[in-house]
């Protein structure tokens, strides 16, 4: 089975859910965008799993898992999304962000995940085919999590998921 794949509009830190996928980066320390929210609501413990979990930080295409601190969810599934603005172009590096964190949440035995819009942001990768790679790979990877919940942070985005979902 694959997972149901739902869009809502708003914050991913304060998504109900049983993890949330955080758009890390390879050091694995916290940074700008999601990762900074996702570090803030999490508090301190999340920075200190990050250190402990993943001395070495993660390959680009890569998932793990770490406490999800003070979020209501109870992991966050970091990934590795490739920075098309540093020429990393290659879409299988994003499609595997979506399958390997799937793969992660299975081993967690999570039925509810929360996702960004891997690289959409400061990584540059053009918002139309981040969706697509989002949605055709969620909706298609072999899953026992249940609910795929994109998070769109705006209106725009928002729309634009909700006509890739429809296609
Ligand atoms: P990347 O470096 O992978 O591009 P960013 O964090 O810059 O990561 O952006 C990834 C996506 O997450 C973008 O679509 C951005 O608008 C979105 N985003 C930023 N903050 C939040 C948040 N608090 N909740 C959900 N999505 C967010």
């Amino acid at each position: 089975m694959s997972a149901r794949v739902t869009v809502v509009e708003g914050d991913i830190t304060a998504q109900e859910v049983d993890a949330v996928v955080n758009a890390a980066n390879r050091a694995m320390r916290g940074g700008g965008g999601v990762d900074g929210a996702i570090h803030r609501a999490g508090g301190p413990e999340v920075l200190e799993d990050c250190r402990r979990r993943f001395p070495h930080g993660l390959a680009t295409g890569d998932a793990g898992w770490t406490t999800a601190g003070r979020m209501p969810a109870r992991w966050i599934i970091h990934v590795v999304g490739p920075n098309y603005r540093a020429g990393e172009t290659d879409r299988a590096l994003l499609v595997s962000c979506y399958a390997r964190a799937l793969a992660v949440a299975d081993e967690l035995g999570a039925s509810t995940v929360a996702f960004p819009l891997v690289s959409a942001g400061i990584y540059g990768w053009p918002r139309g085919d981040a969706i697509d790679a989002a949605v055709s790979t969620l909706g298609s990877t072999p899953t026992s999590v249940e609910e795929a919940r994109l998070v769109a942070y705006g209106r725009a985005a928002y729309d634009e998921i909700v006509t890739a979902l429809s296609r």
